[in-house]
């Protein structure tokens, strides 16, 4: 069946082309915007950056002198109907395209240029040609480089993309502002089998790192996670301190398991007793979750820093151990009385 793909990829096309067009006029809010950012004109270029200006149906016009049919731009999210009158959805906003990793525009991110516009990031609706949970921001020209390097730099938001790359570093995508899914895990597998994960300093920017590592873990991959020490994110930290810098913070990130060690730590005070308990009793957690050498690992790394025997760590497993069976078999215990039960009638 033919679902008309082809014309919508067309359509947007042709928007990111307007965009760009009126975007490098210069003398335009938001291409003063994205210089007052630091970005520089052939990072602009490479990523297709535009302006949506601030008029209330500029693309309108545009894609109707074109022949565009009107309901393919309002399925595309690129027009919005009120009162029986058609106006941009997009206005005053810097203009990300979303490209796939067939080069094909699938949708667009809007930055506010004016800190009083809300919201800050307007993105594309669901389409037939956009889903969210199955694309990455930048992966259409990051792919190569994460292959080369062998890991990929996965980061919240266009800017931390698009800085980061400016700086230098190519092997760099963003999640689309969700969570990561299961699908986006796939796609990464194909080109790279490791991934950074180096989400906002944040605190959901740590949980999310922490949901992404399971996810990335599912699927196969390697995982280690940083979080910048200087400022809010990637885009942040890489504009004040370098390129270097950062890849010195990619050189020193955690692995998995000991991100999430550190994390479990956090809110506690080990020269508390109860607290180091806690912690502890959290730990084994973790790395009773563990293949067994990852396990032979993690139990060095915790008792030397919690200055206990690997012994006693061991002796908590296998308590943990005989008390899952224990459940298991009462579980089972249950279940076999309610078969035996009479049916109720
Ligand atoms: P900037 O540096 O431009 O202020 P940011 O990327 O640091 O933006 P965050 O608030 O950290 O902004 O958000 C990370 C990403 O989440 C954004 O790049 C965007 O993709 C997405 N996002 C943020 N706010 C929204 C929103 N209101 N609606 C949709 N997506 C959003
Ligand atoms: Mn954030
Ligand atoms: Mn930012
Ligand atoms: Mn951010």
């Amino acid at each position: 069946y033919d679902d008309h793909r082809g014309e919508y990829y067309e359509i947007n096309r042709m928007a990111a082309r307007f965009f760009y067009d009126a975007f490098t006029k210069k003398a335009n809010r938001g291409y003063s915007y994205m210089e007052g950012r630091g970005i520089a004109p052939a990072t602009l270029k490479k990523f297709g950056i535009g302006y949506a200006d601030g008029e209330w149906d500029s693309l309108y016009r545009f894609m109707v002198s074109q022949g565009v049919e009107v309901k393919k731009l309002q399925e595309l999210g690129l027009v919005s109907t009120g009162k029986g009158k058609c106006y941009d959805r997009f206005r005053n906003r810097v203009m990300f395209p979303i490209i796939n990793t067939s080069g094909k525009v699938i949708g667009f991110g809007g930055r506010a240029v004016s800190p009083e516009d809300s919201p800050k990031y307007l993105n594309s609706p669901e389409s037939r040609i956009f889903q969210k949970k199955n694309n990455l921001y930048g992966l259409n020209i990051s792919r190569k480089a994460a292959g080369d390097e062998g890991f990929l730099i996965l980061v919240e938001g266009y800017m931390d993309v698009i800085a980061l790359y400016q700086s230098g570093v190519h092997n760099v995508a963003a999640s689309l502002g969700t969570a990561l899914t299961e699908n986006q895990a796939r796609l990464i597998h194909r080109y790279t089998k490791e991934v950074v994960l180096s989400y906002d300093a944040d605190r959901a920017g740590r949980a999310a790192a922490l949901r992404g590592i399971e996810i990335l873990r599912k699927e196969g991959s390697k995982v280690k996670v940083l979080h910048v020490t200087d400022g809010k994110d990637p885009d942040e930290y890489v504009k004040k301190n370098g390129r270097d810098a950062f890849l010195e913070l990619v050189g020193n990130a955690l692995s998995y398991g000991e991100y999430k060690l550190e994390s479990a730590k956090l809110g506690y005070d080990l020269s508390i007793d109860e607290d180091r308990l806690d912690y502890m009793k959290k730990a084994v957690e973790i790395i009773a979750a563990m293949s067994p050498l990852e396990q032979e690992i993690y139990k060095k790394k915790m008792a030397g820093d919690l200055g206990v025997a690997e012994s006693a760590i061991d002796r908590e497993l296998a308590l943990r151990e005989d008390r899952r069976a224990s459940q298991t078999a009462e579980a089972g215990r249950k279940t076999r009385r309610e078969e035996d039960a009479p049916e109720e009638r």
